[in-house]
């Protein structure tokens, strides 16, 4: 996922213990519907560029033949008008997500979708979907990381700021 803008992060209980089991539990119905965007992603997007392939395999990305990239108005979230409201406060705010990787699927804000350092991003999250193994083995170990480090910290997303921004970081955001 790629962040606009995100709030400081404010570490507590409800962050370490809480939460992570309410996505425990919620982890099959989050991975239902990461499946069901990914296989419309599939559906409806386009292939990769010449470029965009070629930073696919530079990132990791086994198969850079199977993603296929669409671009939205607006990012798709699972849930409801709460969570959502909870997830802001997580620093999850959807106005803020420029991108969403769902392993072959990718989705780019429209406004955002021309700037290949976001492609990059998003394809840095392919691979460590394809490295997991399944849509819930990468989104598991995502968002509890979000949860206990917050999301500028998490291990998976530091990978994928770095990786996509190599020898580029004015231009990343
Ligand atoms: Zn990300």
């Amino acid at each position: 996922m790629s962040l606009t803008d995100s709030p400081p992060w404010k570490p507590g209980p409800a962050r370490t213990l809480f939460l992570p089991a309410i996505v425990l539990v919620a982890m099959p119905w989050v991975g239902w519907w990461a499946w069901r965007v990914e296989r419309r992603t599939l559906r409806e997007g386009r292939p990769l560029f010449t470029s965009e392939w070629a930073a696919a395999e530079r990132v990791g990305v086994r198969h850079p033949e199977k993603v296929r990239v669409i671009a939205v108005e607006e990012i798709p979230m699972p849930g409801l008008g709460w969570m959502h409201r909870i997830a802001s406060q997580w620093g999850f705010d959807r106005r803020h997500i420029g991108g969403l990787c769902l392993r072959y699927g990718i989705l780019l804000r429209r406004d955002l979708a021309a700037q290949p350092v976001i492609m990059a991003h998003e394809l840095v999250h392919t691979a460590q979907y394809e490295r997991h193994g399944s849509l819930t083995g990468f989104l598991r170990a995502y968002l509890l990381q979000c949860l206990r480090h917050g999301y500028a910290n998490a291990a998976l997303e530091r990978e994928a700021i770095e990786k996509s921004t190599a020898g580029n970081h004015s231009t990343f955001i």
